[in-house]
């Protein structure tokens, strides 16, 4: 896919504006995020310009997730985080901001104050059989 004019993270790719970069490999580029929720928060994007994650080829999100464990390691060298959260975003519905694929390695503390509102729900009767039927159904093709 080519680079898309209006894109931010295609024109960091291409050069065109600065980044901080980490590491680039033939397939995906990793820099700073210029808004970090914490000091040395990451972000790590294909090269190619793909909006959603379902839109990337396997074998092109199986190259840029290979760089995934040694970007952690680094994370928690350089931050001394106690932990970090990998975190990607698909539609503006779950807060993806810039529409190109882009994965969030965030260094987290105890205590920091970031995260989720995690409210688990439960499955009315019978519904979660329904959902995996239909999982099933589309995964089957
Ligand atoms: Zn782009």
């Amino acid at each position: 896919m080519a680079a898309e004019p209006n894109c931010v993270f295609c024109k960091i790719v291409a050069g065109e504006i600065p980044s901080a970069t980490v590491l680039r490999t033939e397939a995906c580029q990793a820099f700073l995020d210029i808004g970090p929720l914490s000091e040395g928060h990451l972000l790590v994007i294909p090269v190619k310009h793909y909006t959603r994650m379902e839109d990337m080829p396997p074998e092109e999100l199986a190259q840029l997730s290979r760089e995934l464990p040694g970007l952690g390691r680094a994370l928690v060298e350089v931050t001394g985080a106690a932990g970090y959260n990998l975190l990607q975003n698909n539609g503006s519905a779950a807060g993806q901001e810039v529409t190109h694929v882009h994965f969030h390695l965030i260094p987290r503390s105890t205590g920091d104050g970031l995260g989720y509102r995690w409210r688990p729900q439960a499955y009315p009767e019978g519904r979660a059989d329904q959902i995996l039927a239909r999982y099933r159904d589309v995964l089957a093709g």
